[in-house]
């Protein structure tokens, strides 16, 4: 067989959503997997709605995805240009092989192709006026997911507009003719138009490409289809709110796709080795956030110590506002090694650290009256202070020894001194243990902390 050449083919006409990088991903699989060749190519005719803007963002979520693609914009390739807005020689190329094969005509300032049968006129009472209709039979689709589909494609149809733009049906065959498409990967939205393209196909006197149709992907919660309006729809939400790409790739690898057994954290090779269109779902994926939530947890728990530190850092970068001002990098990585196995999202990471990068940090009123109304509080926290001064701060587990010791003293456990030394070094009522925190503050932050909770 020849190689496989597939593409993903965006209009830049909205951000770039969940559904989007899905079908790219697909696609991008599957020409990974065959060893066949990812096209992107951009339908960028309707100049009304599109705009650059939506262009770039395209480009850097599917770089961002690590869906790298071999022929395109910025790469080039055979077949180029691959943006629509560029191709209009093609298009008046292909026209005149049709006008020349005698399946077109002008009616009303445009083009209409034309349909090979017998035709009859009837009134069409939905939309209220009469219509030619053309004597053929139902167009089949072979479809790699929905098996076969038959559909009646029985009206000639336009495929240049009168103002000289040629529509998407005709751009969108005559690129996957001459950029030599073997294989059509798209969503199940365009099934209903795909009988009028294989008539196109035939046409031309081309081979049929193969096609495979995606199931919908169905908002969180209710029976509608995911919109790009539906909260967490956005792949750009996600890279500012530092969700790991790879995460993300796994999850939405799941949307329609598994392996047949009960894995679904997955390292992408292994995703590449396994998929195939036939192991496509018929039935409608869900989107599941709390999933994605999970799976960019177990990557991050799983990166290495050095990766999640550049990943904090770039983070952090991006948000300037969460800036550790005061932190050296020895701290830094201190910090971010406790905070690694504690958080689901890189986004909890400037709220679940900032009191180690700043001693202006804000104490939890309601943790506060809680923690204070319990006990003495005050006398453990003066205790502690007591002790400081001659606390070896060397690691977690002598500093849980003097704590057990000081309280061991006065026949009270750790647990007593706990909360109310969280609440006065942090602020809080979660995070890390307190022994990790004295060690990572030292022992002059700590004694600062303490007093300003004792002076309350
Ligand atoms: N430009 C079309 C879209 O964004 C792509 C259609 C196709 O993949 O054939 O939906």
């Amino acid at each position: 067989m020849s190689q496989v050449r597939v593409r993903f083919a965006p209009s830049p006409t909205g951000f770039f959503h969940i559904g989007s990088a899905r079908t790219a991903l697909f696609n991008w699989l599957y020409a990974r997997h065959t060893g066949g060749v990812f096209i992107l190519r951009i339908e960028d005719t309707d100049k009304e709605r599109n705009s650059e803007q939506f262009l770039n963002v395209i480009y850097e979520s599917l770089r961002w995805l690590g869906m790298n693609w071999d022929e395109g914009p910025g790469i080039g390739g055979a077949f180029g240009p691959y943006r629509q807005s560029e191709r209009a020689a093609v298009y008046a190329e292909y026209l005149e092989k049709l006008r020349a094969a005698g399946r077109t005509y002008e009616k009303d300032g445009a083009t209409w192709f034309k349909l090979i049968g017998d035709r009859h006129e009837v009134f069409d009472e939905h939309r209220k006026k009469t219509v030619t209709k053309v004597n053929v039979a139902p167009t089949v689709i072979e479809d790699q997911i929905r098996g076969r589909v038959e559909r009646l494609e029985d009206e000639d149809f336009v495929i240049v507009r009168s103002d000289g733009n040629p529509v998407f049906h005709f751009v969108n065959v005559v690129d996957d003719i001459a950029m030599k498409i073997t294989h059509v990967i798209r969503g199940e939205d365009h099934l209903s138009n795909t009988s009028k393209h294989v008539e196109l196909f035939k046409a031309f006197g081309v081979p049929v490409p193969a096609f495979a149709h995606i199931p919908l992907i169905l908002k969180q919660n209710g029976p509608g289809k995911m919109s790009k309006r539906d909260q967490g729809a956005l792949i750009e939400e996600y890279q500012k709110r530092g969700f790991l790409p790879e995460a993300l790739v796994n999850f939405l690898c799941l949307l329609g796709w598994n392996p047949k057994d009960d894995r679904e954290k997955m390292a992408i090779s292994d995703i590449v080795a396994l998929f195939d269109l036939p192991g496509i779902n018929q039935s409608n994926a869900r989107f599941d956030e709390k999933k994605l939530a999970h799976m960019n947890m177990s990557y991050l728990l799983e990166l290495p110590e050095e990766k999640f530190l550049e990943r904090a850092t770039a983070f952090f970068r991006a948000h300037p506002a969460g800036v550790p001002a005061l932190a050296d990098a020895g701290v830094f990585r201190e910090v971010m090694r406790l905070a690694q196995p504690k958080i689901k999202g890189l986004e909890e990471l400037p709220a679940y650290t900032a009191y180690f990068f700043t001693d202006d940090f804000l104490i939890d009123a309601k943790v506060q009256e809680k923690v204070m109304g319990k006990g003495d509080p005050k006398a453990r926290l003066g205790e502690l202070l007591g002790a400081l001064p001659s606390m070896d701060f060397s690691n977690d587990s002598v500093i849980e020894e003097a704590i057990k010791s000081l309280a061991a003293g006065r026949g009270l456990g750790f647990g007593d001194y706990q909360a109310v030394t969280r609440l006065a070094i942090s602020g809080t009522n979660a995070g890390p243990s307190i022994t990790s925190m004295f060690r990572v503050l030292g022992r002059e932050r700590v004694r600062v902390r303490l007093e300003r909770l004792l002076a309350t």
